[in-house]
């Protein structure tokens, strides 16, 4: 038998962007509003926090300072670590254990 293929829409809607967001936001005082102060932006040498936002209810983040955004939890991880669409998918399966 051979492994399914992973499926973009199954792990987002198997990850709260809450819980997402709380493990790779650790010190962001994210509370449950749709938009969310996010913190220090992880995108570029921020030292005044407020301008990060991630939106809770669609994975979406946006830095109104640096100007990098995105629409989901995919498109984070990509520019975060530098990876494909297909290894973003790979690493959330992978660290949440959906693989
Ligand atoms: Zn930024």
């Amino acid at each position: 038998m051979s492994k399914p293929k992973l499926n973009a829409d199954t792990v987002k809607n198997a990850i709260n962007p809450l819980d997402f967001y709380r493990h790779e936001l650790p010190h962001a005082p994210l509370v449950r509003h749709v938009w969310n102060d996010g913190g220090l932006c992880p995108f570029h040498d921020d030292r005044n926090a407020g301008s990060f936002r991630v939106n809770l209810e669609t994975g979406a983040f946006k830095c109104f300072a640096c100007g990098m955004a995105g629409g989901d939890i995919f498109a984070f991880v990509m520019a975060l670590y530098g990876l494909t669409f297909y290894e973003a998918l790979t690493k959330i399966a992978n660290d949440w254990g959906l693989s």
